[in-house]
């Protein structure tokens, strides 16, 4: 139960939160759906001293799917279940939208955030991997109305740790957009109730050329590890080679060696979650194969 007084603030523009951020120094958290934030203070294990609400800020300026010649922009605002169903995240980056599709249930997709999710780090949260898995990049304004980017593989530090700074706002989230043929990706969870974390999420992309041969794999995990497990080894055994069964083996033996030191609590051992990590990979290099092969495929 929440035991501890706070301010509350509803700004109603982006502005206006990233200056109360300043203002009110480490004391002051921004909430946006409240699905990670409201737990954590429930519980105990976080009292902001100022409550800066951002759901009152004019809607379309953080929540919304935009496409332009070179990229697919979502502001941090929008919501799992806005992820799951967009047009054009489907068309453009279908493994966000089969992700968006595995978090938790309807509630929680209508209410929590794709930003507050990134922002959160949760080693175990479902679109971590899958955003480093398509190269893409996180957009920050802070009080100046400097506007950082960084790139997915860079922004997430550490459990729970991001590389935001303290009076940053995450405004949006950008995915390069691929060619629509010869491109395929996928995400697969092993989780251990319906609706429940990942105890192993496992992105994988594939490319390939006009004969069926891999121009680039890509393979992330989370869950495993205190940030995404990005398993550089398969970006540079696979290019130019055929992605049979043979190597999607192999694959898994690279996978087995980059998780070395596997987190471990009471929903699976160490040694489950390796296990687990390379059966989920195969998996996800597989379907992303089987995807980039199909005439007409969607990446991304
Ligand atoms: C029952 C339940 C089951 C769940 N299951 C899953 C699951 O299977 N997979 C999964 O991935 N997640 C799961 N979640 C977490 C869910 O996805 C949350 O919605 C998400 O982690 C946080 O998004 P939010 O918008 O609710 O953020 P909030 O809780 O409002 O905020 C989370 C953090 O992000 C910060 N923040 C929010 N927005 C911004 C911003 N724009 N800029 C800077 N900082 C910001 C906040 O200050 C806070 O520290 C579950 C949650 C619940 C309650």
């Amino acid at each position: 139960m929440m035991n501890k007084p706070f301010d509350y603030f509803a700004p109603k523009s982006i502005s206006e939160a990233v200056s109360l951020l300043k203002k009110h120094g480490s004391g002051a958290k921004l909430i946006a759906g409240g699905q990670s934030l409201v737990p954590l203070m429930n519980l105990g294990l976080a009292a902001p001293r100022q409550i800066i609400d951002l759901t009152h800020i004019k809607k379309d300026s953080l929540s919304y799917v935009k496409l332009d010649k070179d990229s697919l922009m979502i502001g941090s605002m929008t919501t799992h279940s806005a992820v799951e169903n967009s047009p054009q995240i489907r068309r453009h980056c279908r493994i966000l939208s089969e992700t968006a599709m595995t978090i938790a249930d309807v509630q929680v997709r209508n209410r929590g955030t794709i930003g507050g999710s990134v922002c959160h780090a949760d080693p175990a949260g479902d679109y971590l991997a899958p955003l480093v898995a398509v190269d893409a990049e996180f957009r920050a304004i802070n009080p100046k109305r400097k506007v950082r980017t960084i790139s997915a593989d860079k922004f997430f530090v550490d459990i729970f740790t991001t590389a935001l700074k303290r009076d940053e706002l995450l405004t949006e989230i950008r995915v390069p957009k691929r060619p629509s043929t010869r491109n395929g990706s996928a995400y697969v969870k092993h989780k251990y109730v319906e609706g429940g974390f990942a105890i192993v999420g496992a992105a994988a992309v594939v490319s390939v050329n006009k004969d069926g041969i891999c121009d680039r794999a890509k393979v992330v995990l989370s869950g495993v590890s205190t940030r995404p497990v990005r398993v550089d080894m398969i970006e540079k055994e696979f290019r130019g080679e055929n992605l049979d069964e043979r190597a999607i083996e192999e694959a898994g033996r690279i996978v087995r060696e980059a998780v070395h030191d596997p987190l471990s609590d009471i929903h699976a051992s160490a040694d489950y979650r390796r296990e687990m990590a390379v059966v989920f990979a195969k998996r996800a290099l597989r379907l992303a194969l089987a995807r980039s092969r199909k005439t007409g495929a969607q990446h991304n």
